[in-house]
């Protein structure tokens, strides 16, 4: 390797054009600045989330939060976590060349300026060499990822698959795109060709190393001063350019992705914010009514959003036909927070309320936008208002007045008739709480679960206890229609009960009680009980040997995950570790497909062609099984209701039915 390989800045450049080029840059860049500036100014009306500082609170990057921000940037940003797991079809593998071609040419740029404008002077030698074949190399990912881009624009109506219905939207926004992709093609390919004009009129030993534009430089011969000249002002105009028109343009994402990702809020996905009284008396409102009371975050990440459409691809009140498209509720609220209009004028009100809260869209989105959040958020606004009527309505009304979502009181204990179930107001002394819920409590087909757990624990040895009618609904739907004082009634009511009895570890089987005690019940005074599903405790006990796994014929099971499970509290491997040879439908674990009935779905009306359980049925029956596995109440009241409709012959048991059946 040459020790005295190096190259020169700014060759056979004047000063007075080196002035020019300095002059255009800092109106570009200050230009840039502005733009920015006003977009913080935006994002910084919203509600302050971040650690305070001297009295005030940031939500932009402070050292203290550095450790935690790196936790997200690595996998997220640098890693592209998301965008790797999604499907090869949502164009993953061509953005993945765009983002680390990209990031290469940044970094490229970055090390060559500090050598330039900075005392220390490094790109010489072994390492100016190294330097060279690596981002020639890297360069092209960039290059080619972007023309595969700009095939697909062409090729493919993407905005086909997530635009969204019965709104007028003009095409003037692809067609933006599609010039930006052409934009970034051409400043990356007259980088080469200006690297390659440069080997051409000062010609190195080591010019070998630059290899893309070594390549390129031989048919330059002679011109090659000229076209140096040439391809260095057309760079500088296009890169200036690109600084003036980026803040505006949806490729922001590059830089706003980061941020969004570092500051993303560290709550687990199932956690909705508890609304303190002291703020909706010092705000004399509850939830969102404009865009400037989400928090600073939830503005920022509002700007980040790609509108990649990956969110919308996986929702499932879009997937069956319905109005509901998160990647639009995140474009009307940038509008909202823009414009300043009330929050519920610039959304869809009949598509705010087909949301399930599944978080399908929340794990799909690469750079982290929490959108059950920000439609909750509406939601309480909208309730709190007296906006709300109907059977979601007459279920919160039932959740209040009788303690159960479906308006059944003192019969939480029918179920164990006949059975010797102990009760913790009996003084039994037990190592778990067995919380039924309402669901299974007094729905036929969840008592048959329900039943299943109890003789099952007996079974193995578990120490367990029923609170039978002194259990109240946890307040999950109510939380996620958007009444959350209800929900924080019923969670201080039922923390109380459980203090009476010194709970200190409580078993469910139903998957958004599980959520709600485990992620949300902390905040009212139950932070050190532990949670498990039903699942996860039988599991334990089959690895114990103190009961047995199921074992069907291979294949004749299928695995259908409950989104509260599965995707929020990241368990997939519970259910499996029960049934032996259960197979996967297409979409599971994390990825699962929601059936349609958290977010309160489950009391709304619904004309039965667009339930989202259709489409789950026919994804779980796809797999030639007869059994489905289920471990959520909820989940097999929906599914049931679309299997009827397609197969009489199909069985939906919960996993704890199945094991109950091996362990006769
Ligand atoms: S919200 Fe996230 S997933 Fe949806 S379009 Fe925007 S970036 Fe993509
Ligand atoms: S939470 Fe589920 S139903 Fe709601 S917008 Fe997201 S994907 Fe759609």
């Amino acid at each position: 390797m040459n020790p005295n390989a190096t190259r020169s800045e700014y060759l056979f450049f004047s000063l007075p054009e080196k002035l020019l080029f300095y002059f255009l840059a800092a109106l570009s860049l200050g230009y840039m600045a502005k733009q920015v500036w006003e977009r913080v100014g935006l994002w910084m009306q919203g509600r302050p989330t971040g650690p305070v500082r001297a009295g005030r609170q940031y939500c932009m990057p402070t050292v203290e939060g550095l450790k935690k921000w790196w936790g997200k940037v690595l996998p997220f940003v640098l890693l592209q976590k998301k965008v790797r797991s999604s499907r090869p079809r949502s164009g993953a593998p061509m953005h993945l060349m765009m983002f680390f071609g990209f990031a290469a040419l940044v970094v490229a740029t970055t090390l060559l300026a500090i050598n330039t404008y900075s005392p220390f002077k490094f790109h010489q030698g072994a390492y100016y060499l190294i330097y060279e074949a690596l981002f020639d190399t890297l360069g092209l990912l960039l290059l080619i990822g972007l023309g595969w881009a700009i095939i697909r624009r062409w090729t493919e109506n993407k905005k086909q698959l997530t635009a969204s219905r019965g709104r007028f939207e003009p095409i003037s926004q692809e067609k933006v795109d599609f010039y930006v992709l052409c934009l970034l093609l051409l400043i990356t390919a007259n980088g080469y060709l200006l690297e390659a004009a440069r080997i051409a009129a000062q010609p190195q030993p080591w010019d070998t190393w630059s290899w893309v534009g070594y390549l390129l430089s031989r048919p330059l011969g002679t011109f090659g001063v000229v076209a140096y000249k040439i391809a260095w002002w057309f760079h500088v105009v296009l890169v200036l350019g690109f600084f003036c028109v980026l803040p505006k343009l949806r490729i922001r994402h590059i830089l706003l992705a980061i941020f969004s990702s570092a500051g993303a809020p560290d709550v687990p996905m199932g956690k909705l914010r508890t609304i303190p009284m002291e703020e909706v008396e010092q705000t004399e409102q509850i939830g969102v009514k404009f865009a400037r009371d989400y928090s600073r975050w939830h503005l920022m990440s509002l700007d980040a959003c790609m509108e990649c459409g990956r969110c919308t691809e996986v929702c499932p009140a879009w997937n069956v036909g319905k109005l509901l498209n998160p990647k639009q509720i995140v474009q009307d609220l940038r509008g909202s927070m823009q414009s300043g209009t009330e929050v519920v004028a610039s959304l869809n009100d009949e598509a705010l309320w087909q949301c399930t809260t599944c978080n399908a869209c929340v794990e799909a989105c690469p750079v982290l936008i929490r959108h059950v959040d920000i439609i909750v958020d509406a939601r309480r606004n909208i309730v709190s208002e007296g906006g709300l009527s109907g059977s979601a309505a007459l279920m919160l009304r039932q959740t209040a007045s009788t303690g159960s979502a479906w308006g059944q009181s003192g019969n939480r204990e029918d179920w164990m008739r006949d059975l010797d179930i102990p009760l913790a107001r009996n003084g039994v002394e037990f190592e778990y709480l067995f919380w039924v819920g309402c669901a299974g409590a007094t729905d036929p087909g969840s008592v048959k679960t329900t039943k299943a757990v109890a003789e099952l624990l007996t079974k193995a040895g578990v120490k367990f206890a029923c609170l039978g009618n002194e259990e109240a609904c946890t307040g999950d739907p109510a939380r996620r229609v958007g009444e959350e004082f209800l929900f924080q009634e019923q969670a201080s009511q039922n923390v109380s009960v459980f203090q009476r009895y010194g709970v200190r570890k409580i078993v469910t089987a139903c998957p958004h009680c599980f959520n709600s005690l485990k992620n949300e019940y902390g905040d009212f005074g139950a932070e050190s009980i532990e949670v498990f599903h039903h699942t996860q405790l039988l599991q334990t006990l089959v690895t114990k040997g103190a009961l047995l796994a199921a074992t069907p014929e291979r294949g004749s099971v299928v695995m259908h995950d409950p989104c509260y499970l599965g995707r929020v509290n990241d368990e997939s491997d519970a259910p499996r570790a029960l049934v032996e040879g259960m197979v996967n439908p297409e979409f599971h674990s994390q990825k699962t497909r929601c059936c349609g009935a958290g977010g309160g779905r489950m009391w709304m009306e619904e004309p039965p062609h667009e339930r989202p359980s259709n489409a789950r049925v026919d994804q779980l029956l796809a797999t030639g099984a007869k059994t489905i596995a289920l471990g959520c109440p909820f989940c097999k009241i929906m599914l049931d209701a679309s299997v009827k409709q397609v197969d009489e012959g199909i069985n939906l048991v919960d996993l704890a039915e199945l094991l109950q059946d091996a362990n006769k």
